[in-house]
Formats: structure tokens, sequence, C-alpha cells
């Protein structure tokens, strides 16, 4: 099986499902920039390609269409593009991608809902103020500060 992954499936996931895991540029740019402990892991399993610029441009007219553009990122594009030239399944949590995926009958499926039931939990706490935070978000709502990630077992 093949499927192509987006930033948020990643942190969903303590595991990669098995089969072929192809991510963009993009989303090791953003994966290092999270400074996930996981990364490292990520990085060697991942294969990283760029989507062809045919296939961006039908996601762009696709995402237009649906109303879904301003809520995608260059990066969730990029995911979507290269998914759409693979033929391989979209993996994630973000419902204007999933939206997009269905426009152009992409396979997709969300992971942090229904996805492997998980032992550890992940926590994120922020390098800042400290709180911590059941969620990962790009820096601290509060602060601003990064956010670091952390097992913590149910
Ligand atoms: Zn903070």
């Amino acid at each position: 099986m093949r499927f192509v992954l987006d930033t948020s499936a990643l942190f969903a996931m303590q595991d990669l499902p098995p089969g072929e895991a192809h991510a963009t540029p993009g989303v090791i740019a953003e994966l290092r920039k999270y400074d996930d402990p996981r990364v490292r892991f990520w990085e060697d399993l991942l294969k990283v390609s760029s989507p062809t610029p045919g296939a961006i441009d039908t996601v762009r007219r696709t995402a237009l269409r649906t109303g879904d553009d301003a809520r995608l990122s260059p990066t969730d594009i990029e995911v979507l593009a290269l998914a759409l030239d693979l033929r391989a399944e979209l993996l994630t949590d973000d419902y204007s991608m999933q939206n997009t995926a269905r426009a152009m009958g992409l396979k997709y499926r969300g992971v942090g809902m229904k996805g492997i039931k998980e032992v550890v939990r992940w926590k994120y706490r922020c390098t800042g103020c400290r709180k911590e935070w059941e969620e990962n978000h790009p820096d601290c709502p509060i602060c601003g500060s990064p956010l670091r990630s952390s097992r913590s077992r149910k």
C-alpha cells in the first residue's frame, strides 16, 4: 500500500502504517521546525519527493471550486498534489485537505480520530511558559514559544 502523509497525520501517529510512505519537502521542513524527537526516525522511513506542476495546478483549481483555497497552505497543496501524482492514499486530519481530496476523487483517511488505538499519548509542553498542551501547535498559543513533545502514558 502506498500513501502520502501530511504533518498532522505524522504527529497523530505513533508508528507509520505498513507500506510505502511518501511525504513532500514542505512536510519535512515543518517536522524539522517542530523539533519533534520522532523526526529523525520518520526522515529515514519517508520517501520524499515533489509533485509535478500539473498536479499542483489541479489541486489549486479544485480548492478554488470547493472554497478550501484560503485554508490550504503551500505545503497542504504540495501534499495533495503528490498524492494525486502517485495515486496514493492521503493520510491527513485536516478537514480542508480531506474535502479537496474528495473533490478530486482521491482516497483519503483521517488518522487522529479513528486511527489505530494508541497506548502512548504525546503531550506538548511550551518551552517558554511551560504550559502543557494536549494537541500540537506551530507555536505556543499563549506566549509564542516553540512546543516540545513528550510521552505520557495513560
Ligand atoms: Zn507558552
